[in-house]
């Protein structure tokens, strides 16, 4: 068996969003009157899609006035994207010296993908395969969005590899019958990700692009044993 797809993560894999979208995202809830910090925002929402996040911050953090606080957090998220988003260290290098065929899997809408990978250089090398969840029925850990990226491309599942650093991304490769590796950012302030990757069924932890070219390198030679 061979890799005839390659799926990509964006936010935590591709770019470093996520700490940008806590803070941003902390203090809207801060200023609707939620008493919450960027770092419980990132533990408690990263990786979780619009939908998701709406019905957190409506149940735990007893916002009433949802749009005001979505719409105060898009003032500032943009704006801070296009000043200080940046590609994951060497992620940039690795995605290009990849001979596969390939594609993003996002739980961002579209817009938001258009306004934070968009900016950067790393866009074409998948434009104009790069999928958002607005696409399908239902996001991530749900298959969907990968059964989706599969058809695009016309190949089967059990020949795609995921790559994807939250639990929901790898519960859905699985659920899709795809094989997936989970992504760690080395400057990721939680503990225990690989643990929780690995539990969500990840069949290898990568931190950081050195250890994914590794690890993509020798889920290769696997396969190539297999056959
Ligand atoms: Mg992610």
């Amino acid at each position: 068996m061979q890799t005839d797809l390659l799926i990509f993560d964006c936010d935590g894999v591709l770019i470093n969003s996520e700490p940008i979208a806590s803070r941003t995202l902390a203090k809207a809830l801060r200023d609707a009157g939620a008493d919450v910090t960027a770092e419980e925002v990132l533990i408690r929402f990263t990786g979780n899609s619009g939908s998701a996040i709406r019905k957190i911050c409506i149940e735990e953090y007893g916002i009433e006035d949802l749009e005001a606080v979505f719409a105060a957090w898009h003032l500032d998220i943009f704006p801070e994207f296009a000043r200080t988003l940046e590609v994951m260290p060497g992620m940039d290098r690795l995605v290009r010296s990849l001979p596969h065929q390939k594609c993003v899997a996002s739980n961002s809408s579209t817009e938001r993908l258009s306004k934070s990978l968009g900016l950067l250089d790393l866009w074409h090398a998948f434009a104009p395969s790069i999928f958002s969840a607005d696409q399908v029925a239902r996001p991530k850990p749900a298959p969907d969005l990968f059964h989706f990226c599969a058809e695009r491309f016309s190949v089967d599942p059990a020949k795609c590899v995921v790559i994807d650093d939250s639990a929901h991304g790898i519960t859905g490769a699985r659920a899709a019958g795809m094989s997936a590796i989970g992504f760690v950012d080395p400057a990721d302030p939680r503990p225990g990700r690989a643990r929780i990757l690995k539990e969500a069924g990840a069949v290898l932890v990568a931190t950081g692009a050195g250890e994914l070219e590794k690890a993509l390198a020798s889920l290769q030679a696997t396969q190539a044993v297999e056959v």
